[in-house]
């Protein structure tokens, strides 16, 4: 999330008059960085990681654990100018707002040098001060800042400190108030905006884990039945399904904390080959993270947050999506009636929908998809665009698949339009082509520079790939361990060169598998087998399992050991220092390697079972206030390496070299 301007936020019905001014100047302004930035080349390698929290008020006495809404000081004391300013920037670290007013973005106060092998040791220390800077601002002892994925019991009962009232009118949500919304306007606008555009709240219907008590022939009988918001009716419309965990607002999505990495590859080209490398790779990183079992209150019978979020930001009109409307509904939403509606068949936030193609001359001799790097057909999903983008874009020097990119995202319309900022210098403001790329969440975000990146001035960033499928994990430790892999698996791309092209259908079908319970061992993920040996043969596909695709097998090379083959090719041990930080490295690969073989539980595994084990546990798949307090309890103590249960969570061989070295 970027800087948040201040200001006056329109509402739905205001803003949408300005939709298309956005989009017109926005993509004026991405062309004029496109202009700026192309020819860029020989970008250093950077990367940067972006770890988020969840502030959790435990009180030992009430054995309750509450999210704190009460802690929004502490941005504005670590914020640029204030109190606290020093503590953050002086320890080499960076904090920023989320959407939940319960939730703490950290990142480096500087990206990392990707080419030096001290600085991929340095990540986890650099976490472990963000965690203790945010500890040590929070004015109420009793709030912890704790990197969960989800809160277990968001949204049931009194799951806050301070108690606040359901009965706000941003989300009008039946089970959040609207106080866990950041207070920043641009929050509650951006809630209230997405309601009203699909013309009725967000339904989310996540699958109940089954346990013999679990009630399945019938919605949620614990839904309010209130009477205060026409949309109050809705779950009893049709909007929440039997055997699900219903959800009905934008928090049960937004306040999910995760783990991004940034990288800048050296210029545009190597930028679009690695954003393509990692199509294919994100579906399998969602499974591997897999945090996530418990939903408001209940167990899942999935292990992944990224659905939620999904449905959670998902505004489009029932004509869009190709549903019929609930009772009573308009079925165009709150789209004015002179708008032509097209068929979406995804969310705002979701999977990529196509390649951005890599251009490089020597993986483009032949249109033969199974001899080419990137090839059109592998684009096979339909993806609508907005034609006069890509006609504006195509015009100003875009080739045809970098322009279907943008053209792809600017179907969707602006959010939050500030009044204040309607009318921008498209040569030097970047805000309303921002506006419409960073409400795309994808699994990858390609960002282009700015309009003053040319080449040359290394002052600001060139073209960077955000990689955005992770699920948060409980430990500083865990996060570095998915973050350096993933940076440096990235190298390893960059270096070799393989070719993970596959058909985007088969990229879909990999989301759905991550959505699977226990993916991580059951699930089989499409992928290109002998991708490693470029365009010399034809494409293979098989069927992996994530240990076979990161562990490799006899047809393919995993991605570990061909990252693990990148790092000793490319870092010498020249000193003490350099074994170490190798031998923390290789310590990060075993940690990925035994999620993925399995030998070490997933955390939404292990969180699934430390629930049907509790002595408070009915076997109907709801997890009480005491189960939550104890998980958030062991979640604390996970997070602080306490030597009793890591053995249990790590294995014996990385608690070991955890313990040797002092954890
Ligand atoms: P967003 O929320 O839009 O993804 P943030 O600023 O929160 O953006 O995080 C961006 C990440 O990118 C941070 O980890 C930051 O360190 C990193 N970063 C900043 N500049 C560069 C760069 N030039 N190249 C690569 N990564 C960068
Ligand atoms: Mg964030
Ligand atoms: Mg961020
Ligand atoms: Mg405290
Ligand atoms: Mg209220
Ligand atoms: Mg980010």
């Amino acid at each position: 999330m970027g800087l948040l301007s201040q200001g006056t936020p329109l509402s739905w019905m205001e803003s949408r008059k300005y939709n298309e001014h956005v989009r017109d100047n926005g993509v004026e302004q991405l062309i004029n960085c496109f202009r700026a930035a192309k020819d860029r080349s020989q970008d250093p390698f950077l990367w940067g990681d972006e770890i988020e929290y969840q502030m959790i008020r435990i009180d030992d006495d009430a054995k309750s654990a509450k999210l704190a809404l009460d802690e929004t000081e502490v941005l504005i004391n670590l914020a640029e100018n204030g109190k606290g300013r020093s503590n953050s920037v002086n320890h080499g670290v960076l904090f920023h707002p989320e959407y939940g007013r319960f939730m703490l973005e950290a990142t480096p106060l500087k990206p990392y040098d990707g080419r030096k092998l001290s600085d991929y040791s340095y990540v986890e220390q650099n976490m472990a001060v963000r965690r203790d800077v945010a500890r040590s601002e929070m004015s109420d002892r009793k709030v912890y800042p704790i990197t969960l994925t989800a809160f277990p019991n968001m949204g049931c009962g009194d799951f806050t400190y301070p108690k606040a009232t359901t009965n706000g009118p941003a989300s009008q949500s039946l089970f959040l108030p609207d106080e866990i919304i950041n207070k920043h306007v641009r929050f509650p606008t951006l809630t209230a905006n997405i309601r009203i555009r699909r013309g009725q709240k967000v339904d989310i219907n996540i699958p109940l884990y089954r346990d013999v008590n679990t009630v399945l022939d019938q919605i949620d009988p614990t839904i309010p039945k209130r009477d205060l918001f026409p949309c109050d009716a809705e779950p009893f419309l049709g909007a929440a399904k039997p055997g699900h965990i219903y959800m009905d607002s934008m928090g049960f999505g937004m306040g999910c904390c995760c783990l991004q990495v940034t990288m800048q590859p050296s210029d545009i080209y190597e930028a679009r080959f690695v954003y393509d490398s990692f199509v294919n790779i994100s579906p399998a990183l969602l499974s591997l993270t897999s945090a996530t079992p418990i939903l408001r209150g209940h167990l899942a019978d999935q292990d992944v947050r990224w659905n939620v979020i999904s449905g959670a930001v998902d505004d489009r009109a029932p004509d869009e999506r190709g549903v019929a409307a609930l009772n009573g509904h308009n079925p165009r939403g709150g789209i004015a009636d002179d708008v032509k509606l097209q068929r979406i068949p995804k969310s705002r936030y979701d999977s990529v929908d196509q390649y951005l193609g890599d251009l490089r001359k020597d993986s483009c001799k032949t249109d033969d998809p199974q001899y080419t790097y990137y090839s059109s057909s592998f684009n096979n999903i339909n993806s609508p665009i907005n034609s006069k983008v890509y006609k504006n874009l195509l015009d100003n020097g875009f080739d045809q698949q970098l322009a279907l990119h943008f053209a792809h995202l600017y179907i969707r319309d602006p959010l939050v339009i500030f009044a204040e900022k309607i009318n921008q210098d498209n040569t030097k403001e970047t805000d309303h082509f921002e506006n419409i790329q960073s409400t795309n969440w994808q699994t990858l975000r390609f960002k282009p520079p700015t309009q003053e990146a040319v080449p040359g001035n290394s002052s600001v960033p060139g073209w960077r790939v955000e990689v955005r499928p992770m699920e948060i994990s409980i430990t500083d430790f865990e996060n570095a361990a998915f973050g350096v892999f993933t940076i440096l698996l990235a190298r390893a791309i960059i270096k070799y060169k393989p070719n993970f092209y596959i058909p985007m259908t088969k990229v879909e079908k990999n989301m759905r598998v991550a959505h699977t319970r226990d993916s991580i061992t059951e699930g089989r993920f499409s992928f290109r087998t002998n991708g490693w040996h470029g365009q010399s043969q034809p494409g293979k596909y098989a069927e992996l399992s994530l240990d076979q695709l990161f562990n490799g097998y006899q047809d393919f090379e995993g991605l570990i050991p061909i990252t693990r083959k990148y790092i000793h090719e490319t870092f010498q041990a020249s000193s003490a220092k350099d074994q170490d930080d190798l031998e923390q490295v290789e310590v990060y690969f075993q940690l990925v390697s035994k999620r993925a073989s399995g030998e070490l539980p997933s955390t939404a595994k292990y969180l699934r079972d430390f629930v049907l084990s509790h002595p408070d546990y009915k076997h109907d798949s709801i997890v009480s206030e005491r189960i939550n307090y104890d998980l958030i309890k062991l979640a604390d103590r996970i997070g602080n390496y306490d030597h009793e249960l890591l053995p249990g969570f790590f294995g014996k061989e990385i608690s070991d070299w955890l313990f040797r070295r002092g954890y």
